[in-house]
């Protein structure tokens, strides 16, 4: 048993087979999949994926990727429509946090003014939001640790997961300190992934989620293929591998560790 922290299983690439690949993953064993949103065109995309499976939970947020085609008027919208589904009686468990959200410093274009500063807005912003609802946040960060880090300590929120986490020790500590748990997946299948297998093979097991990304972040035997949420299952036996565990038990903490990090989730999900 097994949950995918992390996939966004509305993309583009999986358009009219999500529901079947959300089926094949729960036959491999992956029980829960999170599902973010990235823009204000596809919130009620997500929702409608949470509303049809009761073992996908889904976030509401504005990507950084996103911000450069988004207005400043879509943060209002976020908020308003985290407010009504969070009060909507099938979908109210399955909204677990906000997300995804952050500072992408890693593509040379939204490191340029005035892009920079409007990511920096979206992104303190919607801290905001997750504080006033009191819901935990789901991080994209590419090269921009220190930032995203230094924004968690001016608006507190309680806690989330920082996904596909790829920093140094120090930098995961303070995450960890401030209440999150570090979102692993394909990157660490790669041998050559030196820093970020350290980290998964060394850092507190309690402190670690896994994520497929899908359809991003393909982990070593889909390379270059589309990932999918299926492949969640061997990610975690790699991670298993890593620490010398049982797979099982790699399973069964990783899950908790999901359901700690977004406890909206536990009401919806048994655990088996
Ligand atoms: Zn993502």
């Amino acid at each position: 048993m097994w949950i995918d922290s992390h996939c966004h299983l509305d993309a583009s690439e999986f358009s009219g087979k999500s529901l079947a690949l959300a089926d094949e993953a729960a036959r491999m064993g992956v029980s829960a999949i999170v599902i973010p949103a990235v823009h204000r065109s596809n919130f009620s995309v997500v929702a409608e994926l949470a509303r049809q499976r009761a073992d996908c939970f889904f976030a509401l947020g504005i990507h950084p990727m996103y911000v450069a085609t988004s207005h400043e008027d879509d943060l209002q919208f976020l908020r308003a429509e985290i407010a009504r589904l969070l009060n909507d009686p099938d979908l109210g468990q399955a909204l677990v946090a906000v997300g995804e959200i952050g500072l992408d410093y890693f593509v040379p274009a939204l490191c340029e003014s005035p892009l920079k500063e409007k990511q920096e807005f979206f992104y303190s912003e919607q801290l905001k939001i997750a504080r006033d609802f009191d819901l935990p946040a789901l991080l994209h960060v590419r090269k921009s640790q220190d930032k995203i880090l230094k924004y968690l300590r001016r608006i507190p929120v309680r806690g989330g997961i920082a996904h596909a986490f790829n920093g140094s020790t120090q930098q995961a500590r303070h995450f960890i300190d401030l209440g999150f748990k570090l979102g692993f997946g394909g990157a660490m299948t790669f041998t050559r992934a030196l820093q970020i297998r350290r980290l998964a093979s060394d850092l507190p097991l309690s402190s670690i989620v896994l994520e497929t990304d899908a359809p991003d972040i393909a982990p070593r035997w889909c390379h270059p293929g589309v990932n999918t949420p299926g492949e969640l299952v061997q990610i975690g036996y790699e991670l298993a591998s890593l620490r010398g565990l049982d797979q099982l038990e790699t399973a069964r903490q990783t899950t908790v560790n999901v359901l700690a990090a977004l406890p909206r989730m536990q009401a919806g999900f048994v655990l088996r």
